[in-house]
């Protein structure tokens, strides 16, 4: 189908999107040069009514990104781990896009915040689409999907004065002890990356490859940066805050148009499922890592961005993640936040863009033929063959679904109930973090950067915060108390931004 485009000739014609030629495209049509003006200009009400409906609703997080393409290119064999065909020959490449953003800005805030960065990798596989929808973080700050709703609210504008609160944002996370790990990793250097390119990622959640035998492992992917990690001072990203908001965005365009190409490493770390019967902590808890000595990592291979997108509206505003888009060899597990992404993604996908957003170019599968009976639906774009019927099964069409492409089967025992996981363990992996992977001076700063933010919530909630920093280590907790000391007997403490003051949390007494 012919294109709608930006006349580039010179005898070109002005049209309406309906193809009409245009007379005059600079003056409306009235009666007398004071007008009034006519109804039936539609060369204007064309025009104005699809000005008017240019925006789509903003993503509820991860608004603002920017996105690039390129390749993924196997470097090593793990077909004994996975019969997904995206990695059964070393040497093979296969196209992916790329989509970094910040999570709790709008659409036009600053790239350089101090936020977990999104990190969602497509690859048009031979077997559909796999979206792997990760951050450059390895983990999260909830492990149950039923917090998600409440966790975005707390971390966004307050309701009332459209103001961000650091007394909802610590309030939440002082109430789930669960978020230490990664408010840790938040506050410290890597909080603020330079940019996308000087980033690591990570597919975060616990998945499962399953091998042409159909024998399953567990697995979690890691990418690392092949520009190596580099990350901004508080001071240098607050600069550009105001000098180049879009600086992350700048960055990644303008590298990638000066043909440095940035380059990822991906790893696998795997773990049987016998290992996960043993392993002291919830391999399916997306708020734990697993570590590199017991779950070493195993090169996969690479992927490099050498193309940047030609309309950013519609490769990379329109371009839509699900992590339910798995080919065969590559399945979901049991962790929870996964489990719960997996309906939400297409749900808000199907609002954002409409129950047919899979037929947007840079969504549409490309190298897989699509065949299922699915039809009609706002902005379809494909026409189903008329020779075809449109339910299955029926007569005319032979059976196309293939047993040996059945998600592999596990067994699973269990009261059905609401199981509250939020008191399992979550300080030993901050201890390790804390003590063992940070240097001293990262430490410091992490307890500034900490206590920097902390200081601006109510006295009741710094003190429940640095309780838990206290558990995670008295030093931690300590050094957070002693800065928090200095701010509150410079300044006072704050005054509660908000009218929540008719009922105080339990957990607060
Ligand atoms: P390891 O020493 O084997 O791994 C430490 C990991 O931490 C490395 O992947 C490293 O990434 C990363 N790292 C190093 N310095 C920093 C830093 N300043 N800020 C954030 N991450 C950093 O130990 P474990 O695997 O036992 O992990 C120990 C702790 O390290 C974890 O509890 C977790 O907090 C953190 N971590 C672990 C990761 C994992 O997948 N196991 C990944 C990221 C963090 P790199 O080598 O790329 O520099």
């Amino acid at each position: 189908m012919e294109q709608p485009r930006i006349p580039t000739e010179e005898n070109t014609v002005l049209t309406t999107g309906a193809g009409n030629p245009i007379g005059d495209k600079l003056n409306v049509l009235t009666v007398g040069p004071r007008g009034p003006m006519l109804m039936q200009d539609v060369a204007f009400t064309d025009e104005m009514a699809h000005f008017s409906r240019e925006r789509i609703p903003e993503r509820v997080v991860h608004a603002k990104g920017a996105g690039a393409f390129g390749y993924f290119e196997v470097t090593d064999d793990i077909t004994k781990y996975t019969k997904a065909k995206v990695f059964d020959r070393i040497g093979k490449k296969t196209d992916i896009a790329v989509r970094f953003s910040t999570v709790a800005g709008e659409a036009g805030s600053a790239d350089t915040v101090r936020d977990p960065r999104g990190f969602a990798l497509k690859f048009y596989t031979e077997d559909g689409i796999w979206d792997l929808v990760g951050n450059n973080t390895p983990i999260f700050f909830i492990k149950d999907p039923i917090l998600f709703p409440s966790f975005i609210h707390s971390q966004k504008r307050n309701p009332q004065t459209n103001l961000k609160d650091p007394d909802m944002v610590w309030d939440f996370w002082s109430l789930r002890p669960e978020s230490l790990h990664q408010v840790s990793l938040l506050f410290s250097d890597r909080g603020i990356p330079d940019g996308f390119r000087f980033m690591n990622g990570y597919g975060s959640h616990t998945f499962k490859l399953v091998n042409e035998q159909g024998k399953a492992v567990y697995c979690k992917f890691n990418y690392k940066t092949n520009q190596g990690i580099k990350n901004l001072t508080v001071e240098e990203a607050d600069r550009l805050v105001v000098q180049d908001p879009d600086y992350a965005t700048r960055d990644l365009f303008q590298a990638i148009a000066q043909k440095d190409f940035p380059s990822w490493t991906m790893y696998i770390q795997v773990m049987t499922f016998e290992e996960a019967e043993k392993c002291p902590f919830n391999p399916f808890d997306l708020t734990k890592v697993w570590p590199h000595k017991e779950y070493p990592l195993i090169r996969v291979g690479k992927f490099v961005l050498n193309r940047n997108p030609e309309n950013y509206f519609a490769e990379v505003e329109q371009i839509a993640f699900d992590p339910g888009n798995m080919p065969p060899g590559i399945e979901s597990s049991p962790d929870k936040m996964l489990q719960g992404r997996l309906f939400s993604y297409p749900d808000t996908h199907r609002y954002r863009l409409g129950p047919n957003y899979l037929h947007i170019p840079v969504n549409c599968p490309r190298i897989a033929k699509v065949c299922n009976y699915q039809r009609d639906g706002p902005m379809c774009i494909f026409a189903s063959p008329s020779h075809l019927p449109n339910y299955y099964p029926n007569s005319f069409t032979p059976p196309q679904h293939r047993p040996n492409l059945k998600e592999s089967t596990f067994q699973s025992t269990g009261d059905i109930d609401r199981h509250d996981n939020s008191e399992e363990d979550n300080v030993s992996q901050t201890r390790e973090f804390y003590r063992k992977t940070l240097s001293p001076e990262e430490r410091k700063r992490l307890c500034e950067n900490i206590a920097g933010h902390l200081k601006d919530a109510q006295l009741f909630i710094q003190e429940r915060a640095v309780k838990n920093f206290n558990d995670v280590d008295p030093e931690y907790g300590a050094n957070i108390q002693a800065l928090l000391n200095k701010y509150n007997a410079a300044n006072g403490t704050k005054k509660p931004l908000h009218n929540y003051t008719s009922y105080v949390c339990p957990k607060a007494q």
